[in-house]
């Protein structure tokens, strides 16, 4: 059995949010936040990520939510 990601998985699956098959974060000078990103206030993103790394997916979102992560961007943020 798979259970926490380790922190090297972390950083991989945040990479992957982070980038643009992720939320696609990207610079905007005009915007008032200064980025912009796609973002379905759900955590499918990382879900499907933990599927396909066939991790715990029920133990890990527990745990991003634990930390306050309830959507992809807030896991890439
Ligand atoms: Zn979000």
């Amino acid at each position: 059995m798979t259970g926490l990601m380790t922190l090297n998985q972390f950083t991989q699956l945040y990479d992957y949010l982070a980038g643009p098959m992720g939320c696609n974060f990207e610079d905007a000078p005009d915007e008032p936040d200064g980025m912009t990103w796609d973002c379905d206030e759900t955590l499918n993103l990382t879900r499907e990520w933990l599927e396909h790394h066939h991790l715990d997916v029920e133990t890990n979102i527990a745990a991003l939510q634990a930390c306050g992560a309830w959507c992809d961007c807030e896991g890439a943020t």
